[in-house]
């Protein structure tokens, strides 16, 4: 079988590879790929800032988010049949205490792997074979954008357990900021949007780009950061009760602290594998934090409970905005160009790489 495979830390080392289809064990079953979304984290592992292979290989099969369909099952499979749809989770645990409790997401000891970016082989390829417990069954109706799961569980934990930190206090959010108007912005920008909020968007692209569209027919406004710099936004909007920083550079995650407003929460999504060093308002940030009994917190990843949360908003998103998730895929590129996937280019929301047909 076919699969894209990098050595990881040297840049631009994407390359195909050659592997034999896995077996069929007996508590396994095995996954026909049908298509992979294309992320950040796969770019920057191609850039050589990320990743790691599997022990006793000198190479990594990358792509964490795919769609795929049940081409056969061990004789131990239960709750599947061969032609179900299928988006596998990424983070396989270790045996710290939350692994165990099925929240490897909250890895407390670090040795868990991450199918496609740390220890282990990803979906970019014809097949791989999988473990029931991390198999999410698709709808078929979700066919077309189903891809999107493995992102959109990703703002799912992020909101959700920025509602949960909230249970501290009585907390009436009304308004959220966006930062990034990448995937995860605009997942983001639905899952507030389905929970009532007034949501404001700011990033890079110019407002009439699809971005921009997308985000207006969701009730969302959207503003250019180079008309609308992040360090002015509370000035312009008032109280922030919630903001998503989805950009991924650190520099906004920081001017996002002096933006929250009073009780307000940040969650940070970005994973910034560089190494760079700014210079902060150190006083006036821990000030603000604490005479606002503001919040920041980072979140990574996401357990199959907030891909399970993913499938249902999913089908209530679809039906209040219809064809919104499909809007969000901007480029299907085939196989044997693997490598134009992979790079990013100013106008992609999500560019996926088409494995198989149906
Ligand atoms: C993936 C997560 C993963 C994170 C850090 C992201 O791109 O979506 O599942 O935990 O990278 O490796
Ligand atoms: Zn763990």
């Amino acid at each position: 079988m076919r699969a894209v495979a990098v050595t990881p830390r040297k840049p631009g080392s994407a390359r195909q590879v050659e592997l034999p289809i896995p077996e069929v064990a007996a508590e396994m079953a095995l996954m026909r790929v049908l298509e992979v979304g294309i992320d950040g984290t796969d770019t920057e592992i191609n850039e050589g800032l990320y990743g790691e292979s599997p022990p006793g290989s000198d190479f990594l099969v990358i792509g964490h988010e795919a769609l795929s369909v049940v081409e056969a099952m061990g004789e131990g499979v239960q709750g599947f049949e061969v032609g179900d749809l299928v988006v596998s989770t990424v983070r396989r645990p270790d045996d710290c205490p939350n692994c165990r409790a099925g929240e490897s997401d909250m890895c407390l000891f670090g040795n868990y792997t991450e199918r496609g970016i740390k220890g282990a082989h990803g979906y970019m390829g014809d097949y791989y074979s999988e473990t029931p417990a991390f198999m999410v069954k698709i709808p078929p109706a979700l066919r077309p954008y189903a891809v999107l799961l493995e992102p959109i569980s990703i703002v799912e934990k992020a909101t959700f357990q920025a509602w949960k930190i909230q249970e501290r206090m009585l907390w009436q959010p009304a308004r959220a900021v966006v930062l990034g108007a990448g995937p995860i912005g605009i997942l983001g920008t639905i899952l507030l949007r389905l929970r009532g909020l007034e949501v404001h968007v700011y990033a890079k692209s110019a407002p009439d780009t699809l971005q921009g569209r997308i985000l207006n027919s969701l009730g969302a406004t959207y503003q250019s950061v180079d008309e609308h710099p992040v360090s002015g936004i509370k000035d312009k909007l008032g109280q922030i009760d919630f903001i998503l920083e989805g950009t991924g550079s650190s520099a906004v995650a920081f001017q996002a602290m002096a933006q929250l407003g009073t009780n307000g929460v940040l969650c940070l999504t970005g994973v910034s594998a560089g190494n760079r060093s700014i210079e902060i308002p150190a006083d006036v940030i821990n000030l603000e934090m604490v005479l606002g009994n503001r919040v920041v917190f980072g979140s990574v990843n996401a357990n199959r409970r907030y891909f399970e949360m993913g499938v249902q908003h999913f089908q209530q998103a679809e039906q209040r905005w219809p064809g919104i998730f499909e809007r969000l895929i901007t480029r299907r590129v085939p196989f044997d160009q693997f490598s134009s996937a992979l790079d990013r280019r100013p106008e992609d929301i999500k560019t996926l790489l088409t494995i198989a047909a149906e």
